[in-house]
């Protein structure tokens, strides 16, 4: 790649971006991150405190060990920042014996050899004293689960990726990009780089930035609120409550993570929210009582009132077809690397994602096991067939 300014430029620092610009930095290459706010921040997928890790994956068995990696890539990262990232809770699957949560949950543990226990609704209530579920549920507990700082762990990936000598720039946008068989142009509103290969990690903007590949249709941006709730305190705090993913069989699929600190409030989620399509630069952040609603539905489930959000916010999923990621080469043309459609369950394994996507772009294959996430699968052909070279 002699002659180029940078062997690879990432579009995207938020939590993809960040781990691969600090995962090609760690390997001695010459990487330049381009990121159009700053680092962190609230706009994109990444925002906030906390997000949930886990080994019960429901979604598919073959997460399990992407987990691991990630698992140990975090505490590696720990090691370099110096600051403890990983809290561990244990963490609850809780749902009908037969929905998808409990029986994908236990599926994903036992294919994987992982610890676990199946609990009844009493054996919940006696153990975390918050809930209160219907007698016809299960819960799979796993011990291991727990909450990451994605804001934090964000500016960890950056910060150590400038110290090993990536150049990582914050309030510029990339306008275009430009591939030719052995080097990529990027264009921002303040410059043009060059390099030898392109990784694009720009959430819930890569449908802009890969249109001619079909990206609109496959990273689909959708609007989420997020809510805190003060509940009856203690319950609600890391020592007596786990982060949970609840599958209520009239409503959809919950999830919540416990009181970091005194007074924060525990945090809940819907998986999808109110089902709303957002364009990302037009996004309503504004919240509503609908909004509110949707959250304190759960109320049904616990011992004693959430009570009404002490705070509220927006953020986007970027939804895949199938809700697997997409983390590959772009086809026709190898050295572009795309992650993206992490579908509102990727932030645990950003630390994993940055070693494959680092493998891609400096390799164009990777040791890991992505078949689940190639943009060749059947469930996004429709993109395979729009995919014409040199964009
Ligand atoms: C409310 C909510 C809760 C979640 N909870 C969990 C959880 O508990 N556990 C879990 O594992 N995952 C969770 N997720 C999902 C997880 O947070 C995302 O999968 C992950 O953060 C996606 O990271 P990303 O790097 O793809 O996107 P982002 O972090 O949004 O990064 C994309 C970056 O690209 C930049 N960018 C875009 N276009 C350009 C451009 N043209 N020029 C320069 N820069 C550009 C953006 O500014 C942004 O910083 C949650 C998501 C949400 C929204």
């Amino acid at each position: 790649m002699g002659g180029h300014v940078f062997d690879q430029i990432v579009i995207g620092a938020g939590g993809m971006g960040s781990a691969a610009i600090y995962e090609l930095a760690r390997r001695g290459q010459r990487v330049l991150g381009l990121e159009r706010f700053t680092i962190p921040h609230e706009l994109g997928s990444s925002a906030g405190a906390t997000r949930i890790f886990r080994f019960a994956y429901f979604e598919h068995p073959s997460y399990v060990p992407l987990m691991r990696v990630s698992f140990a890539r975090w505490q590696a990262l720990e090691r370099d920042f110096g600051e403890r990232l990983l809290t561990v809770t244990g963490g609850l699957d809780i749902g009908l014996p037969g929905g998808r949560v409990v029986s994908g949950a236990k599926t994903a543990l036992t294919a994987h050899g992982l610890a676990h226990e199946v609990l009844t609704p009493r054996e919940v209530a006696r153990r975390f004293p918050a809930w209160r579920l219907p007698s016809q549920f299960e819960a799979v507990y796993q011990p291991e689960a727990g909450f990451l700082p994605a804001d934090r762990a964000i500016v960890a990936h950056a910060m150590l990726a400038r110290r090993w000598g990536a150049e990582v720039r914050e309030g510029e946008v990339v306008r275009a990009w430009r591939a030719t068989a052995d080097r990529v142009e990027v264009e921002t509103d303040r410059g043009r780089y060059e390099a030898g290969v392109l990784v694009v990690a720009a959430g819930a903007w890569t449908g802009k930035l890969l249109r001619q590949f079909g990206f609109q249709d496959l990273a689909v941006p959708q609007r989420q609120v997020v809510g805190w709730f003060r509940g009856d305190g203690r319950a609600f705090g890391p020592e007596a409550f786990t982060v949970f993913i609840l599958e209520c069989p009239e409503a959809g699929n919950f999830y919540g993570i416990p009181e970091r600190a005194a007074g924060e409030g525990f945090k809940v989620g819907k998986f999808g929210h109110r089902l709303e399509t957002v364009d990302p630069d037009a996004i309503d952040r504004r919240i509503t009582p609908e909004d509110g609603a949707v959250l304190t539905w759960l109320d049904r489930y616990f011992a004693a009132p959430m009570g009404t959000p002490m705070r509220a916010k927006t953020c986007m999923f970027v939804n895949s077809p199938d809700g697997h990621f997409i983390v590959d080469l772009i086809p026709g043309q190898g050295n572009v690397v795309v992650a993206a459609g992490f579908s509102g369950h990727g932030y645990k394994f950003c630390s994993g994602i940055g070693e494959i996507l680092a493998d891609l772009a400096m390799h164009g294959a990777t040791p890991y096991d992505t078949r689940l996430f190639s943009l060749s699968r059947p469930a996004l052909s429709k993109a395979a067939a729009v995919a014409p070279a040199g964009a």
